[in-house]
């Protein structure tokens, strides 16, 4: 490997974990407590998911497109528990992959199988939006 393609790849490494600028998720991250946990209401689903308010916030109203029904933030415990014994088990179990969310990332403690949902939802979500935004700037590009 040549000096500059090594410098290359070790800039790609820094850029990489740099993209999670957000003090207060970084924070979340790091703090180990039960506390920190937040739930994320989404038809039928509760996902255990760990970000700053703000990137959770986003987070769920990114997902909110995805659903008729309002995906929905609690930051304790929701009465009925968590259906899925997997979710139920997964903050105890690690790690779980960041979902980056512009300057900060969201965690999401669930299981496999409903972590990859989440992650899907949030992808549709992102695209719905991106959607509405190009169509509401041609919107205003054609009445100009
Ligand atoms: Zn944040
Ligand atoms: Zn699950």
């Amino acid at each position: 490997m040549s000096p500059a393609a090594f410098q290359q790849s070790q800039s790609d490494v820094a850029e990489g974990r740099s993209t999670i600028r957000c003090e207060e998720c970084q924070s979340a991250f790091r703090s180990e407590s039960r506390q920190a946990i937040s739930f994320l209401l989404l038809d039928q689903l509760t996902i255990p998911a760990i970000g700053c308010d703000d990137h959770l916030e986003q987070f769920s109203s990114i997902c909110n497109l995805t659903t008729t029904e309002t995906a929905d933030l609690l930051d304790h415990r929701p009465a009925g528990g968590i259906c899925c014994p997997g979710c139920r088990l997964a903050p105890n179990n690690s790690p779980h992959p960041m979902i980056p969310i512009q300057d900060g990332a969201v965690v999401a403690l669930a299981c496999s199988e409903h972590q990859s949902e989440i992650v899907q939802r949030f992808h549709a979500g992102l695209q719905t939006r991106r959607y509405l935004t190009a169509s509401s700037s041609t919107l205003t590009d054609s009445s100009l």
